[in-house]
């Protein structure tokens, strides 16, 4: 009787063991990250542009629960670092795109072929260039691909295809995509200016989308110390369907084809803010370095209409990821474990305008710039389907991926590598910036086995709801996969805090180059 009493006992610790195992303990439902999502992506916070007055309120509100959280200011002006920023809009009414050849000019539409990027077009230029053609235009040493090699592009203007040869790895690919890096080799030259085709194979949103919020105003930082594009005149965005107007030019060669541009650019200064604050460690050493939790809360605003509805809320881009910061932070306080590093709570501006926001804090950090030793970003993790499969960017490239990993499967939650790396997202989103200032980083989102409901849902949502109006609260979300999701993030960051070794970037990690040793 004893011994299958006990025996039975066994067996009722090991289920529970197991059942902890497999849903564990959460500090979170779902419910306080749902109504912090509904006050971010309401109506009355109009997208909560950069620069707007929805921002401020949207701002303000994350300060007030922070502040009730028991976090302290550790912004520049309080919880607050302004920014300042430049923008950028086209006057499409006196602009004008053509390509000539053989003398012959025909213009091109800016709603359906191409339209004039300000991102890349910072003054008003008028100019005519021969067009030349130069695939994805990368240099990329580690790989000796160099597809400018034997090309006279002085005073041209080159043609590329968005994207990379799909036998470079991610990191590197997406890398060497960024603006400022394949600009350096263009200009070095001798182009002076870019058509950037985009690819079919990475586009998430439609050409009929992107054409429409195409005179949305576009920023960069004021200091000049953050310009990357030095020399570049003209940047235009072309329509893949449209692409073969640059290639037929009936009879003649593509080397005939000349771009005129009439481009008229409008400026204007503002100014917005991140939003800074921190839990101080507990150990007297550690407590003077940081583990950043980050997501951005802007998003775009208001733009074009889509079915009569011009609010582009912004729910889960990236509503979701602030959210989940403040239900960290009051998880803290009302759970407080031993946190022996200090945890940074940064909520950036204008990541929507180019990682604007977390590209001034990583320049110019108000903590000491070496105490920050890990950064887990949250930008629109998509709990729209249950949380089984977790995609960890930035996986293989530092300890800090290879613990997200093992904190993931340890709660039942596999993790996977980034499986579609055509979408570029490692250099996507405000982890970049960390990365580049020699900090190991990581992105986590819920994610689907390929060839599942789960996928096409996802396809689903980046076709009609990214970036549009219906990225609002009128959407179905999984309130277990955001509760878990919080959990996991939870985890992370207190097992990085509480680990004594800082996370290292792996030997063989492209990013390693950033590290300071
Ligand atoms: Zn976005």
């Amino acid at each position: 009787m004893r011994t299958t009493l006990s025996a039975i006992l066994l067996l009722v610790l090991a289920a529970t063991a197991l059942a902890q195992q497999n849903s564990p303990d959460s500090h979170f439902d779902g419910n306080s990250w749902w109504a912090h999502v509904k006050f971010l992506a309401d109506d009355s916070l109009e997208g909560r542009d950069t620069g707007s007055e929805g921002l401020r309120k949207a701002q303000a509100y994350v300060v007030g629960q922070l502040q009730k959280a028991g976090l302290e200011p550790a912004g520049a002006n309080g919880f607050y670092q302004p920014v300042r920023f430049n923008q950028y809009e086209v006057d499409e009414s006196k602009s004008s795109l053509a390509l000539v050849t053989g003398g012959q000019s025909k213009s091109l539409s800016f709603a359906d072929d191409a339209f004039i990027n300000t991102r890349s077009t910072r003054a008003s230029a008028n100019l005519s260039a021969p067009l030349v053609f130069i695939g994805y235009g990368l240099q990329i040493p580690e790989k000796n691909l160099d597809e400018l090699a034997d090309l006279d592009l002085k005073g041209k203007i080159v043609v590329y295809l968005a994207g990379s040869p799909s036998d470079i790895p991610t990191a590197l690919a997406s890398h060497y995509q960024t603006a400022g890096e394949r600009w350096k080799s263009l200009h070095a030259a001798g182009a002076i200016g870019t058509v950037t085709i985009f690819n079919p194979a990475s586009m998430d949103i439609p050409w009929s989308r992107i054409s429409v919020n195409r005179n949305h105003p576009s920023m960069d930082l004021a200091d000049p110390e953050f310009y990357e594009t030095p020399g570049l005149q003209l940047g235009v965005s072309f329509n893949p369907a449209s692409a073969e107007k640059l290639f037929d030019g009936s009879g003649h060669t593509f080397a005939d084809i000349a771009l005129k541009a009439n481009a008229v650019i409008l400026t204007k200064a503002l100014e917005s803010s991140n939003i800074v604050a921190k839990l101080t460690g507990s150990d007297p050493a550690l407590k003077n370095e940081f583990v950043v939790l980050s997501a951005h809360i802007d998003h775009v605003g208001i733009g074009a209409p889509i079915s009569g509805d011009r609010i582009y809320n912004g729910a889960m881009d990236n509503g979701s990821g602030s959210a989940l910061a403040m239900d960290i932070a009051a998880s803290l306080k009302a759970h407080p474990e031993k946190v022996q590093r200090s945890i940074l709570f940064l909520l950036v501006t204008a990541e929507e305008k180019g990682l604007l926001g977390s590209k001034y804090f990583a320049a110019h950090p108000t903590v000491a710039p070496k105490s920050i030793v890990a950064d887990v970003n949250v930008d629109m993790f998509l709990p729209i389907v249950p949380l089984k499969i977790l995609k960890v960017g930035g996986l293989e490239e530092s300890d800090l991926g290879a613990r997200a990993a093992s904190i993931a499967q340890s709660m039942g939650i596999k993790p996977i590598a980034d499986p579609e790396p055509l979408r570029n997202l490692f250099i996507r989103s405000d982890q970049y910036n960390f990365i580049k200032q020699g900090v190991p980083s990581v992105k986590c989102d819920v994610t689907f086995e390929p060839g599942t409901l789960e996928q096409k849902i996802f396809k689903d949502w980046l076709t009609n709801r990214y970036h549009a109006p219906s990225d609002d609260v009128n959407q179905p979300v999984d309130l277990q996969a955001a509760a878990l999701y919080e959990e996991f993030t939870r985890r992370l960051l207190l097992d990085t805090a509480n680990t004594p070794a800082r996370p290292r970037w792996k030997p063989d990690s492209f990013f390693r180059r950033y590290a300071p040793d």
